[in-house]
């Protein structure tokens, strides 16, 4: 982020940047297994995620305390272990399958960017998922890799990003983000997941017309799942009780039928093919 980028975003109403506790660790396998549909092999440079989004599943995959989750581990040791591996596996790279591989401890660590070269030269397919634009950064190594890469972008409401995704880029910086990976030539999907039971039929209905306005062809859509003690780990946030209650509420009275049917129309009118997630 550039000291421009930080005073607007400070400009409008974001917090600062937390100061980044990161510790290292060391890798063991580069490349599990992964269970998701579509992915061979699971990578992932970090343990726990500075975005800090509200409504993570991660913490409850993995069994981290929720309260500890920003704190973040990085496996340094990452790309050497990949490139040993590398030569005995083929498949489909999963890349950020628990957390995102873009948050900001790697505009300094450089882990995801090290790994992606060294799969270049194996020619392995990588699908990359994340919510933040430093993704940019390595539009020139996505060029020259066959996959996929996905934004996260849950609504275009600033407010909504703000209390539920607060160190997360803004949906706007995302958009941007799809448009050029896009113009770049790269196969650049909009994931809207969690499906958030907040928005109404014109916030869902907005935010299909803003991915479909970056030239994406494809969203992938997936319904918000919470996970047991999500909502009480949300309630002992500073001043988190009122956005866990209001995703409760919503939660239980939202008609996800009919969300996600706005969507699927709106995509079908925009000439973007919505598939489901997992
Ligand atoms: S970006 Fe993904 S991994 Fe990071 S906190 Fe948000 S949902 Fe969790």
């Amino acid at each position: 982020m550039s000291n421009l980028d930080l005073f607007l975003e400070m400009e409008q109403g974001a917090q600062l940047p937390a100061v980044p506790r990161i510790a290292e660790i060391g890798t063991r396998v580069a490349l599990p297994p992964s269970r998701l549909p579509g992915l061979d092999f699971a990578l992932n440079p970090y343990q726990g995620c500075q975005h800090d989004c509200l409504y993570c599943y991660a913490p409850y995959v993995t069994k981290r305390p929720r309260a500890r989750w920003t704190e973040v581990r990085a496996r340094t040791d990452l790309p050497q272990v990949l490139a040993k591996e590398l030569r005995g596996k083929k498949g489909v790279i999963g890349l950020g399958t628990v957390t995102d591989p873009y948050q900001e401890a790697e505009r300094h660590l450089l882990i995801t960017r090290r790994c992606l070269m060294q799969i270049i030269p194996h020619d392995q397919p990588v699908s990359v998922l994340t919510k933040s634009d430093l993704v940019l950064r390595d539009l020139e190594l996505y060029r020259e890799l066959k996959g996929e890469v996905g934004l996260t972008v849950t609504s275009v409401r600033r407010d909504l990003s703000r209390e539920y995704e607060p160190g997360a880029p803004l949906p706007e910086r995302r958009l941007r983000a799809l448009e050029q990976l896009v113009e770049g030539g790269i196969n650049a999907y909009g994931l809207v997941g969690p499906l958030l039971p907040l928005l109404d039929q014109r916030d869902a209905e907005e935010l299909v017309d803003a991915l479909a306005g970056t030239g994406i062809e494809w969203i992938m859509l997936d319904r918000f799942r919470p996970r047991a003690g999500m909502f009480q780990d949300m309630r002992t946030r500073p001043g988190g009780e009122g956005s866990a209650d209001h995703l409760e509420k919503a939660h239980l009275h939202c008609d996800y039928r009919a969300l996600e049917a706005y969507i699927r129309r709106r995509c079908a009118e925009r000439g973007v093919r919505c598939v489901d997630a997992f």
